[in-house]
């Protein structure tokens, strides 16, 4: 009964019901327009603008922003229970692919990104903490020693996980995943909603493996990339493979030809279209990009994977394996005297991210359901109305 009588209110645009913000309900059909009250009645509705997760967001009471810390979204109740079962959902694949999740400091001292290269082609884009004031009697001396940076990505924590301890190559592939909040310095002007923004989460991963490991890492991760975006219903989506750049790139021409070739089989095996970006890897690795189409025909890139053979070198990274030359090529042998013999060899780094920011993807899923949630992922998944006379009360 209640429920006739709340489809029988007003639904023009201009008059939200409160049922109908409750209900976060699609932009009303024509059929629905044709029976709307006298008043805001027509035979030809309004064309329907596209959708604006920033308007949503606030008629959903999903996040807000604040003067106070320009490019940090506040999410609100409802945000929040969708970010954390965007979240819960990531944990329940990792299960499935093999990662385990870490929790690593949201600040360093410089001489980590110093390490990391941060310092020298990232500065710009970081923001400094300084740690203490001169009326401390712990601070240091020497100012840069005081000096730290807020972190804008996980992997230099995850190296200094992996040189932790001595590691096997039974050990490998070794699956790092981190919800971390990350900074990055956007300028101001640059700032909107859920998309561009100072402070995010990723569903960041790292993977340490053997060079033999690369392709089967890649298929695997392509696959958890289908897996993910099929469950949203997310898509189509384009596949690219950047390969080395013309002359600003490190590492042997060799290890570039193996890494292709590998990322290369992995995509024929996807059985999806992909295509090549002559020369637009990153100068530490080639790189597999995902790029959705979005219900307006905009592109966005999300997902990513990346082979680093930089970082692992940087940090001094290793793992005892036999054979170490061939290992070191992806190669195996049976020649008894190189498998006498041991040593270290340098793991790949595979940085791979699925949602990628995951208040960008929730910007996304927020213009691709235009507000209309799917049962698991709606923040208000049961209502109550009880109706007594005169007297109604609302229960969750
Ligand atoms: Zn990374």
């Amino acid at each position: 009964m209640l429920f006739k009588r709340a489809v029988a209110t007003c639904i023009c645009p201009r008059i939200p019901s409160r049922l109908s913000r409750l209900r976060h309900t699609k932009p009303p059909s024509q059929y629905a327009v044709q029976r709307s009250c006298s008043s805001h009645a027509t035979t030809k509705p309004p064309p329907i603008p596209p959708a604006d997760h920033r308007q949503l967001g606030v008629q959903q009471e999903l996040f807000t922003t604040s003067v106070y810390s320009p490019g940090s979204p506040i999410l609100l109740p409802n945000g929040a229970r969708i970010f954390n079962r965007l979240v819960e959902f990531l944990r329940r694949q990792y299960a499935r692919y093999g990662f385990d999740e870490v929790i690593t400091p949201t600040i360093y001292k410089k001489a980590l990104w110093k390490k990391s290269g941060h310092l020298e082609n990232y500065s710009d884009d970081m923001f400094t903490v300084t740690s203490t004031s001169p009326s401390r009697s712990d601070a240091a001396k020497d100012s840069e020693e005081d000096e730290y940076g807020l972190k804008p990505m996980n992997c230099p924590g995850h190296c200094l996980i992996f040189a932790s301890h001595l590691r096997s190559y039974r050990d490998l592939p070794i699956r790092y995943a981190d919800f971390s909040p990350l900074h990055r310095n956007e300028i101001s002007g640059a700032l909107s909603g859920l998309t561009r923004v100072r402070r995010f989460h990723q569903d960041d991963g790292h993977i340490f493996c053997r060079p033999s490991q690369i392709e089967e890492e890649i298929r695997k991760t392509l696959d958890f990339v289908r897996v993910v975006y099929s469950t949203f219903k997310l898509g189509p989506y384009r596949l690219t493979l950047s390969t080395r750049p013309a002359d600003h790139y490190i590492g042997a021409p060799e290890e570039w030809e193996t890494a292709e070739g590998a990322l290369k089989r992995a995509l024929d095996v996807s059985g999806q279209d992909w295509t090549i970006n002559e020369g637009d890897g990153a100068f530490y690795g080639p790189k597999i990009d995902i790029v959705l189409r979005d219900s307006d025909g905009k592109e966005h890139q999300t997902a990513t994977i990346q082979l680093d053979f930089q970082l692992p070198k940087r940090f001094d990274l290793g793992y005892v394996a036999p054979a170490p030359e061939y290992e070191r090529r992806g190669e195996t042998t049976t020649d008894p005297d190189a498998l006498n013999e041991t040593g270290l060899v340098t793991p790949v780094l595979i940085h791979r991210a699925v949602l990628g920011s995951v208040e960008r993807l929730m910007a996304l899923l927020i213009e691709h359901y235009n507000g209309a949630w799917p049962f698991w992922l709606n923040p208000r998944q049961s209502r109550m109305f009880l109706w007594a006379g005169k007297a109604r009360r609302t229960r969750r």
